[in-house]
């Protein structure tokens, strides 16, 4: 398990924007800089509807974790791109229904690795850990000793890949996908958001224009493309669908279609 160091504060560039601090930023929170701000703002201008579209891709992770939890009894989870902390963070919502839930954090940016403690106050029955590691290394995500003691892999897991996807370029997004599910059990869940530009092409071109502009380039996805992730699998209903419409509750009311550039579902190994 790792902590906050002097030494992974130096990691972190404070002369470019960042996506998880962007993220923070355009949520409300406190753990960004001038630059991501900056590229923050650009972005609302070419789409005042990103924020909107932020929460609602949050708030599909809050429900998609609940459901796991307690629909399917999901007690162990694998979560990529896992962002600052922001409450509720997923071993909340999960350890809110199951105590002795685990989950292990995944994320690649220093920042998030800085501000990792706040992931790691589990409950005393139930047990997180964060580690420092790129999607693009899957190995190196499955081999690390977090994941090894933390999740029992003859129990079903739910690995999410929320808000991510979009800054995995093909042709090797759904390859790293299928690695990350391969060792885990029939019974397993996969919650996954997929950034597309279906319902408001041209504004979310010009976010995704500039995200790249950042130094973030990013893949939008159609649906039919979205749906391909999760070949081989059962889906849960309602499917894929923008991630106001799956499974909303009273908060998703009268969001605007043309507002959430992102698809999700969650589906079942079989
Ligand atoms: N899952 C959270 C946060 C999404 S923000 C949520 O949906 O609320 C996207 C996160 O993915 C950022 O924290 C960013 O640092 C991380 N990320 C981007 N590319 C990554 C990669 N290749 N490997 C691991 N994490 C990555």
């Amino acid at each position: 398990m790792h902590g906050g160091s002097a030494g992974d504060r130096s990691r972190i560039d404070t002369s470019t924007a960042h996506s998880a601090r962007v993220y923070d930023y355009i949520l409300g929170g406190k753990d960004h800089y001038a630059v991501d701000a900056q590229a923050g703002d650009t972005m609302c201008e070419h789409w005042p509807a990103l924020p909107v579209h932020m929460l609602e891709n949050r708030r599909f992770m809050h429900r998609a974790g609940h459901y796991l939890a307690e629909e399917q009894g999901i007690r162990q989870f694998l979560d990529i791109g896992t962002g600052l902390p922001t409450a509720p963070n997923l071993h909340e919502v999960a350890q809110r229904v199951a105590p002795e839930s685990h989950v292990v954090y995944v994320d690649n940016d220093p920042i998030v690795l800085a501000h990792a403690r706040a992931l790691l106050q589990g409950t005393r029955e139930g047990a997180t850990a964060y580690v420092d590691a790129d999607m693009h290394d899957p190995d190196a995500i499955l081999d690390s000793p977090e994941f090894r003691e933390l999740i029992d892999l003859r129990e079903p897991v739910g690995l999410m890949v929320i808000g991510i996807l979009h800054f995995i370029l093909p042709p090797d997004d759904g390859l790293l996908v299928r690695r990350l599910l391969e060792p885990l059990p029939s019974g397993s869940f996969l919650a996954m958001t997929i950034g597309t530009g279906d319902f408001a092409p041209g504004e979310v071109g010009r976010v995704a224009e500039e995200y790249a502009a950042q130094g973030m380039p990013m893949a939008l996805r159609d649906r039919a493309t979205a749906a391909s992730f999760f070949a081989g699998m059962d889906l849960v209903d309602p499917g894929v669908t923008q991630v106001h419409k799956w499974r909303p509750g009273p908060e998703q009311e009268g969001v605007d279609d043309r507002a959430i550039a992102m698809y999700g579902a969650v589906a079942r190994k079989p």
